[in-house]
């Protein structure tokens, strides 16, 4: 199942640092959202309000029609995926992906049916018996996306997934990733800072600036009736 996300208000203060000025936001169950903004402009820190990772100053989130300001990470329906996927080295893949469920109630033949299906669907069936260090850097990528895949969560959070990635593997996971959510249906919020993955990616893209959002709107009004000015430099349309 796919869950709605509804941010009303939403704001964060570092200190005295505004770093998300009241923003209201509404995804539909299943759409594809991109955040796309110069560095700074706090994409990471509204990922992290949504995940739970961050406590909001005031304002309020819904994940699924249910309020979460106070619910911890682990009780949102969500998995997030980072620029920096830490693996246990010591482990086999097939481990690090178990390791994403929550294993206490599930019977030991279904998680391993589960971490099959995904590992088939992600390309790495053949490597699960490996220690993350026999992997290449897209290899264990798909590591910690099966991982966040298993949890089969409602909702998924990606923060810049493929920066670390050399240019062809990052053309092939961002290929990856829309069949993906094609094929699964579930609720993604992406970050990056790549104008060209948002637009390949997003059903909506909302094009962030100092902790607001300038424009909301799918790729091809994006490009071909911005905002403003600062949406019309940024993702590289005329003016
Ligand atoms: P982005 O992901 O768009 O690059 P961030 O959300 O990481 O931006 O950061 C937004 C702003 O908040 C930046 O000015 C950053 O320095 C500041 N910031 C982020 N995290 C913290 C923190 N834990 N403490 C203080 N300031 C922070
Ligand atoms: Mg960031």
């Amino acid at each position: 199942m796919a869950a709605g996300i509804r941010l009303e208000q939403v704001q964060k203060f570092f200190g005295a640092n505004e770093v998300i000025r009241k923003i209201d936001l509404n995804i539909e169950p299943g759409e594809f959202v991109v955040l796309v903004g110069p560095s700074g402009c706090g994409k990471s820190t509204l990922l992290n309000l949504i995940a739970g990772l961050e406590t909001l100053s005031s304002g309020h989130i819904h994940i699924g029609g249910a309020q979460v300001d106070d619910t911890p990470p682990r009780d949102r329906d969500i998995a997030m995926v980072f620029q920096s996927y830490a693996l246990y080295p010591t482990k086999t893949v097939r481990h690090n992906i178990t390791f994403g469920m929550q294993t206490r109630n599930i019977p030991k033949p279904d998680q391993e049916a589960a971490v099959d299906e995904f590992a088939r669907l992600l390309q790495i069936d053949q490597l699960l018996e490996r220690k993350p260090g026999q992997l290449s850097g897209g290899q264990r990528q798909r590591v910690a996306m099966g991982r966040a895949l298993v949890r089969k969560p409602a909702v998924f959070l990606f923060d810049e997934p493929l920066s670390n990635l050399d240019a062809k593997l990052r053309i092939e996971m961002r290929t990856e990733i829309k069949k993906l959510h094609q094929r699964l249906g579930k609720t993604v919020v992406y970050v990056t800072h790549d104008q060209i993955e948002a637009m390949t990616l997003a059903t909506r893209i909302a094009v962030m600036d100092d902790g607001s959002i300038r424009q909301f709107a799918d790729p091809a009004t994006i490009y071909e009736n911005p905002a403003d000015l600062f949406v019309a430099g940024f993702m590289g349309s005329p003016p």
